[in-house]
């Protein structure tokens, strides 16, 4: 039977989940798509309902719109009573997490994300705020799906998928996120300039089960890259092992995309998977980036433009990085000039029945095919794509353990066949070439 679902935020990743709901009208009878600014929201129902397949099984996604913002718990928890969603997803920020996980225990409704929560005023994201809602979800008898994108999301589907097919212990772990894709300008990001530039600024880090023996304070400590790090313990399980931003870098040759430089970034999967899979004792994330998107990065670092704290400026406060994001292309407006393809994948080594096995599982994604499918590039379509399936599963049955969950923690098997029949089929490789 078809539910119900309220979509919050209205951007590049929201507007092709809408999208790739409104094709599974069986599924998605209805959408409320709600946001901070309202026109945003009938844009996206605009677009979605002009396009051939919308009407194309006889069946439609109803779609409404509503004016929220999603900081105002007790009118956000006012409008989910209203509209009676069997889920609320949220694709606005990370920021909004816990308040609108504040406000669907209020409504006593589901709830799902695509990235962890970050608090504004602290370029630092991880779990434990999140997990703090265990106990409450699972009293609640409500589900809340953590990070349902492509990474997190996608990644932590394949490591599940790994791990019931084809080891039985992973040992090690690399996360390599490459777009290859070009939009022709000096710089610009594929996703919320803000989360985007916090991100790729920050520390690099990595996840290990045990750290290295401990030396004196005073003396540096180098790790197996030959790279001077630090270690922290992790929230729940193992160290991260801390570098300068961009310290690690490696050339990978990606499908279909061809050579690229990838660099070691933090990113959140990594702290739940070390939880996770049997046995890990390293996981990595590279990311790849091209020259002239690094040297205006530094560029814009050295000249305090990503300061994310306020500045004075005529007698007014404004962020930086705030006044930056006003400046640059809004990432929903990519798509038509983006060219070329995406590739993320997983490698994992381990064993099997006492053998070693390496596999890498990996989707390539084309920014033109996604414009001409859903009017989106490929990186707001990655990740748009998984939250939608995310979202069919809770409602399909399939994904419904109450509590706080990262994707791993679901059966893979029935996410990974709709990821083939929803526009994102994925390929294995059982001799990859390894990352050093
Ligand atoms: P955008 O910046 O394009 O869109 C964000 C939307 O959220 C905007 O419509 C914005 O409203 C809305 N919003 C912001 N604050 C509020 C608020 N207080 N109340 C209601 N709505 C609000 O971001 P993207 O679409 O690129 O990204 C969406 C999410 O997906 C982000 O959390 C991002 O980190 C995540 N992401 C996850 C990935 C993954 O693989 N897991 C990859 C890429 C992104 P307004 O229009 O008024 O600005």
């Amino acid at each position: 039977m078809a539910k119900k679902v309220m979509l919050i935020g209205a951007g590049g990743v929201a507007g092709v989940a809408a999208a790739k709901m409104a094709q599974n009208p069986d599924v998605f009878g209805e959408l409320l798509i709600a946001s901070r600014t309202k026109a945003r929201c009938d844009a996206i129902k605009a677009d979605v309902e002009k396009r051939p397949w919308f009407a194309a099984k006889g069946v439609t996604t109803k779609i409404s719109t509503a004016q929220i913002d999603a900081m105002d718990v007790p009118r956000l928890t006012a409008l989910i009573k209203e509209f009676k969603p069997d889920l609320v997803m949220n694709i606005a920020l990370p920021y909004q997490d816990l308040a609108i996980m504040d406000a669907c225990l209020a409504a006593g409704v589901s709830y799902l994300d695509t990235a962890n929560y970050e608090p504004p005023e602290e370029a630092h994201f991880e779990y434990s705020w999140q997990w703090a809602y265990r106990e409450m979800f699972e009293k609640a008898g409500l589900t809340a799906i953590l990070g349902c994108g492509f990474d997190p999301g996608v990644t932590q589907v394949f490591s599940a998928y790994a791990q019931k097919h084809y080891f039985d212990e992973i040992h090690t772990l690399d996360i390599l996120d490459c777009n290859g894709g070009d939009h022709g300008y000096p710089f610009a990001t594929n996703f919320n300039p803000e989360i985007n530039i916090r991100e790729v600024s920050a520390k690099g880090s990595y996840w290990v089960a045990n750290r290295e023996p401990e030396l004196p304070p005073d003396v540096d400590e180098f790790d197996e890259h030959g790279v001077k790090v630090e270690y922290k313990k992790a929230f729940d399980k193992g160290w991260w092992v801390e570098t300068a931003p961009m310290a690690i870098k490696r050339e990978y040759v990606f499908d279909e995309v061809g050579k690229k430089d990838m660099y070691l970034l933090h990113h959140e999967e990594l702290e739940s998977l070390g939880c996770n899979l049997k046995g890990i004792s390293r996981i990595r994330f590279f990311m790849t980036f091209g020259q002239s998107y690094l040297t205006h990065l530094k560029c814009l670092e050295n000249v305090g433009m990503t300061r994310i704290d306020p500045v004075d400026f005529k007698g007014q406060k404004i962020v930086p990085i705030e006044f930056l994001k006003a400046l640059l292309p809004d990432p929903a407006t990519l798509g038509p000039r983006t060219k070329g393809k995406t590739n993320i994948g997983c490698i994992f080594e381990g064993v099997k029945d006492g053998k070693p096995v390496s596999y890498y599982v990996y989707n390539v994604c084309d920014h033109q095919e996604c414009y001409a499918e859903v009017g989106s590039q490929a990186i707001s379509y990655t990740t748009g794509v998984p939250a939608m399936i995310g979202a069919k599963m809770f409602l399909e049955g399939k994904w419904t353990e109450n509590g706080v969950h990262t994707c791993e923690e679901f059966n893979p098997d029935p996410f990974m066949e709709e990821l083939n029949r929803q526009g994102l089929p994925w390929k294995e490789n059982f001799n990859p070439v390894k990352v050093p």
